[in-house]
């Protein structure tokens, strides 16, 4: 391979989440010497991974959506996804069930698909394909063409301007889905997509639909051995290229003179870089690592005063049983709908009741437990310690006493005989081990006027050599948008390293 011109440029990324790992590939593969600091023991951030008792538990995301995204990052460097990670396609994509028992297989079959929606509401089957060609027209605009544009400008927004007001992008994900969709389980169906990304469906901009083309587009899929296994592939691809991950070294402060990085602190002691990228939380940054200068000081207030995505309760348990009767994923909605999503979002404690995600990966990979066993997860999203700053070392026990009741009356008759081990992951954690503002889950909250130019640049503002990657930035949370932050910042660095 010919020297590329970045050739000798040293870059460092500090966290290793995918948007980090993402960015590190595609530096390293552009010849930038790339160093990843990681303040855990593990790579992967939210995607860390637990081992316990035989069980493997993916801590964070599970939905792998856009694996032409992966793909497109293995390729940098000549090399192939499918030599690092076998993803497995899965089938139906999600199971949504509610408490009176109805019941939908969402998959990409559209027979099989229509006839469920016709089962459920005759009158939905043709508005559904309405809601189909408004989400891919989103998905065009939204992701194809702006998901991995840096918005440094606000010319850059106003270009965009035309096409958010075509879509109606002021509107809600629930109150868009609503004008095609009358039923109000469908509604559901159809709107939810955006929790997963840290955005209420009834706040959200509608652009959010377009996780639901997304899916239709390429699918959903779940590497063999867990998500865990897609972070060890792409660091291992980073480390064939001889980039270096440095574990259990947290980056104590960014060093800047003259207006420009020259480096961090980590480990106690100094590390010389021409230029540095966090996928640390926004506030984190600013506020800790770059709190010792004005401009870190001023962006950390500025970024405060923001709206943050909701927090998760996680319950991780390993069964002596497997569970036949669950699909991968299971959406399990609760009573209320509208008004649980608004105490989650603006409550100030734990709601009564709950709506949850339950992981059943042993559908997929039966190797991710002991034989005969199966490994799960269950998330409620819950208020972030902002709004509701509980004592989650006394509501945590009760919260998944309460969780367990509920799965073993609805979907897992016996749970806690057949229970082995299990942990639990808080708003604390959130914040206590990844330095998450306010424990979120999912960093800024997406509404529209915390979006694209609106929200933390890829670049900063005022110092040139600083970048940021993740969650917090354009185009945000979910691993398809960090994965798009990082080709969005890798393309403002590599323009950076050759000046
Ligand atoms: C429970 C859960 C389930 C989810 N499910 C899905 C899903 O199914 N599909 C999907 O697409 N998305 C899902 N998401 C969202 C998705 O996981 C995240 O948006 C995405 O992984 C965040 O990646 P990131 O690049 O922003 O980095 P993060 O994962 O936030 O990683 C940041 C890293 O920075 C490190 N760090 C922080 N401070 C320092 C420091 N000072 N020095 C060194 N390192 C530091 C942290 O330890 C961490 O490793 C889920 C999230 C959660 C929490």
């Amino acid at each position: 391979m010919n020297p590329s011109p970045s050739q000798g440029a040293t870059a460092a990324v500090i966290g290793s989440g995918f948007g980090g790992l993402a960015l590190a590939m595609r530096l390293q593969a552009a010849g930038v010497r790339t160093t990843v600091f990681e303040s855990r023991d593990k790579p992967g951030g939210r995607a860390y991974v637990y081992h316990d008792q035989g069980f493997t538990f993916d801590a964070g995301p599970t939905v792998i959506t856009d694996p032409s995204a992966l793909e497109e990052l293995f390729a940098l460097s000549g090399r192939k996804l499918s030599d690092y990670v076998e993803l497995l396609p899965v089938a139906p994509f999600y199971r949504l069930c509610w408490e009176d028992g109805t019941r939908l297989d969402y998959a990409n079959d559209q027979e099989a698909l229509d006839a469920q929606l016709r089962a459920l509401s005759p009158r939905d089957v043709e508005g559904y394909q309405r809601f189909l060609a408004y989400s891919r027209a989103v998905f065009e605009e939204g992701y194809r063409k702006l998901g991995t544009v840096p918005f440094l400008n606000f010319r850059d927004m106003v270009a965009a301007g035309p096409a958010l007001v075509q879509l109606q992008a002021w509107r809600s994900v629930y109150a868009k889905v609503a004008s095609f969709i009358e039923d109000e389980k469908l509604r559901q169906v159809f709107s939810f997509h955006s929790l997963l990304v840290g955005g209420n469906p009834f706040e959200t901009s509608s652009i959010y639909a377009l996780i639901h083309a997304l899916e239709r587009e390429w699918g959903v899929w779940f590497p063999r051995g867990g998500t865990g296994a897609l972070v060890q592939g792409m660091l291992r691809c980073f480390e064939d290229m001889g980039g270096t991950l440095r574990l259990s070294t947290p980056v104590e402060r960014i060093e800047v003179q003259g207006g420009r990085i020259t480096g961090l602190m980590a480990g106690g002691e100094h590390h010389a870089f021409d230029q540095v990228a966090s996928n640390a939380d926004v506030v984190h940054t600013y506020e800790r690592l770059l709190g010792h200068t004005p401009r870190g000081q001023a962006e950390a207030r500025r970024l405060k005063g923001k709206r943050f995505s909701m927090s998760l309760f996680v319950v991780h348990f390993g069964l002596s049983k497997p569970q036949p009767q669950l699909q991968h994923h299971t959406v399990c909605f609760g009573n209320r709908y509208r008004e649980l999503i608004h105490e989650i979002f603006h409550g100030s404690e734990i709601p009564e009741d709950f709506s949850l995600y339950l992981h059943a990966p042993c559908a997929t990979d039966p190797s991710l437990a002991p034989p005969g066993c199966s490994s799960h997860y269950v998330l409620a999203p819950v208020p972030h310690l902002g709004n509701a700053p509980v004592d989650w070392s006394v509501e945590g026990p009760r919260l998944r006493d309460r969780i367990f009741d509920y799965l073993e009356q609805h979907y897992m008759p016996g749970l806690r005989e057949s229970l082995v081990t299990s942990r639990m992951f808080t708003p604390e954690d959130f914040q206590t081990e990844l330095n998450a503002h306010h424990g979120s889950a999912f960093s800024l909250e997406p509404v529209l006027t915390q979006s694209a130019w609106f929200r933390p640049h890829n670049r900063d503002a005022e110092i040139p050599n600083m970048y940021i990657v993740g969650a917090g930035t354009h185009p945000g949370a979910g691993v398809p948008g960090v994965v798009g932050s990082a080709k969005a910042t890798a393309g403002l660095m590599l323009d950076g390293a050759l000046q």
